[in-house]
C-alpha cells in the first residue's frame, strides 16, 4: 500500500505536474474518449500503456475474461457499454483478450474453480465458449488449447457485441466499429483479428 501512496505523490509532482492543462480541460469540458476498451480484470494488462494513450481517451471496461454478456442480461458491463456507445457516441470498441488469461483457463478446467461460488458462476456464464472450444478443438491441448480458447472468446464477445440493437444500428450506418485484439504478455505484442483471413495478425 505505501508503495501505491508514494506513487501517488510521484503521479502529482511528475506526469500530473506536466500535463496540468489537460486535466484542467478534462475537468471542465468533460470526456470525449473514442474509445470503448473492454478487456480482463488481469494485472498485467494496461490499456493506457499498451495503447499510449491520454486521460480521457480510452473508456475502459473490465471483469474476469473480458465478457460482454449477452443482451438479455443487464448489468454494469452492459451499462458501461450503452453509455459508452448512446452517450459518447465512441467510434470504436475494442475486446482485448492476453494470453496467460486465467479465466479461459478456469473456462476450460470448470473443476480448477469449482471451490469458488463466484467465479465459478461467472466462468458458467461463458459455457457457450467452453462447448464450442470442446467441439472445434477437441484435438488441441496445453498452450495451443488455451490460445485457441483466448481467440474464440473475444470473438464470441463481439458476436455479443453485434447483438446490441444500438450497436448493430450504428454499425450499420458506419459509425462505430468493433475491432477484437489479443495482448501477448511477454511479448508485448497485440494481435488484431482480420475477418478477411480468419486470423488474428500483428497489429500494423
Ligand atoms: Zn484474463
Amino acid at each position: 500500500m505505501q508503495k501505491l501512496v508514494k506513487g501517488i505523490h510521484s503521479f502529482q509532482r511528475g506526469f500530473f505536474a506536466s500535463h496540468r492543462a489537460l486535466f484542467e480541460q478534462l475537468a471542465t469540458t468533460g470526456q470525449h474518449p473514442e474509445t470503448l476498451f473492454i478487456t480482463c480484470s488481469d494485472s498485467r494488462v494496461v490499456p493506457t500503456l499498451i495503447t499510449d494513450a491520454a486521460p480521457g481517451e480510452l473508456f475502459i471496461v473490465r471483469n474476469v475474461g473480458n465478457v460482454v454478456p449477452t443482451a438479455d442480461l443487464p448489468g454494469g458491463t452492459a451499462a458501461a457499454i450503452q453509455y459508452a456507445v448512446e452517450v459518447l457516441n465512441v467510434e470504436n470498441v475494442i475486446v482485448c483478450g492476453h494470453t496467460q488469461c486465467g479465466a479461459l483457463k478456469a473456462i476450460l478446467d470448470p473443476q480448477s474453480v469449482a471451490h469458488l461460488e463466484y467465479v465459478s458462476r461467472w466462468v458458467q456464464s461463458t459455457i457457450e465458449v467452453k462447448n464450442l472450444i470442446d467441439e472445434k478443438y477437441a484435438h488441441l491441448s496445453g498452450e495451443a488449447k488455451l490460445t485457441a480458447a483466448i481467440q474464440e472468446n473475444v470473438l464470441a464477445q463481439l458476436e455479443h457485441l453485434r447483438a446490441y440493437p444500438f450497436i448493430a444500428k450504428r454499425m450499420d450506418s458506419g459509425k462505430l466499429h468493433l475491432n477484437g485484439w489479443i495482448f501477448d504478455v511477454g511479448k508485448g505484442e497485440v494481435f488484431d483479428y482480420d475477418p478477411e483471413h480468419g486470423e488474428f495478425l500483428p497489429l500494423r
